[in-house]
């Protein structure tokens, strides 16, 4: 709801004249240009008492349209890229600024280094790894550079770069994404939508929500039982963890967004959330390349 401290006042615009858009030029009736959007404007909108109160609907229109988002993502997951593709828009926050607070999270409390990975990491640990060895050798090679030197630039200046990339991923998993669910009734746009809601999700859950959780579970086992239950955040059965999630969200997803019954919703649910783990592995590559040749 949007916060009003001051009494609504009469709404004193005469709809029937027409007026001339100072923005754009065209020619209507009302409160707004219907061709560009921009608002007429009055002495009353230039009082003080105005914008006093503009700063507060700021404040508490931003929050009512996340947490409506918010909500919705997890309780109807896909529920929001269908209101874009069907034309409901205004009372929800646009999936790419969902994106961008989720991505902010991520950065505030990187529990793991999904998104951002060490020479170390991509040295030995990827199956692009040889590309990697070759590459950096050749480079150490050329330019006589110090290996330990070497790897503290590359470090620090991919920690920085994958703060921009990572809404590649976003991109790249619109890929497979379109493909597992081509039909002539969703644009290459609707797939990319749902790709920016499955990422806003993604990263709120396995930065923020989930960790936290699993710590507090940790911490509980460890006070209560004695019990060491640190295993919760290994790799491993985080990893597969993930999997369940991303694997319930998509299945949740592929009915209402695109429309499936249960039985391919559970199937292709069970492959798209294989892809997020594929489409990592290619983020991974791009990111290499990223830092490699920026350096
Ligand atoms: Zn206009």
């Amino acid at each position: 709801m949007a916060f009003s401290l001051f009494r609504k006042r009469e709404d004193t615009v005469d709809y029937v004249i027409e007026r001339t858009c100072k923005n754009c030029g065209q020619v209507f009736q009302g409160r707004f240009c219907n061709r560009c959007g921009e608002k007429v404007i009055d002495r009353e909108d230039r009082s003080f008492s105005k914008l006093a109160e503009s700063i507060l609907n700021a404040f508490t229109f931003l929050e009512g349209k996340f947490w409506r988002s918010f909500k919705m993502m997890f309780a109807s997951p896909g529920q929001l890229s269908a209101n874009i593709r069907d034309g409901v828009q205004v009372p929800y926050m646009k999936l790419v600024g969902l994106f961008f607070v989720a991505n902010f999270f991520y950065f505030l409390f990187p529990v793991f280094d999904t998104f951002n990975s060490s020479l170390y990491s991509q040295f030995y640990q990827q199956d692009h790894s040889h590309l990697v060895q070759s590459m950096v050798r050749d480079h150490l090679k050329s330019t006589g550079v110090d290996v330990k030197a070497f790897t503290d630039a590359y470090n620090a200046h991919t920690a920085t770069i994958s703060k921009l990339l990572v809404v590649v991923l976003v991109f790249i998993f619109s890929i497979p994404l379109s493909i597992v669910n081509f039909s002539k009734k969703n644009l290459y746009f609707d797939h990319l939508q749902f790709s920016f809601e499955f990422h806003a999700f993604q990263m709120l859950v396995s930065s923020v929500l989930l960790p936290s959780l699993l710590k507090w579970v940790i911490h509980f086992a460890q006070s209560w039982f004695q019990a060491d239950w640190s295993v919760l955040l290994s790799d491993s059965f985080y990893s597969n963890l993930s999997l369940v999630i991303f694997g319930y969200f998509f299945m949740r997803a592929e009915r209402t967004f695109y429309g499936h019954g249960w039985v391919v919703s559970l199937l292709k649910g069970v492959v798209l959330a294989y892809l997020v783990f594929f489409s990592w592995k290619v983020y991974r590559l791009v990111l290499f390349l990223a830092t490699f040749w920026t350096m």
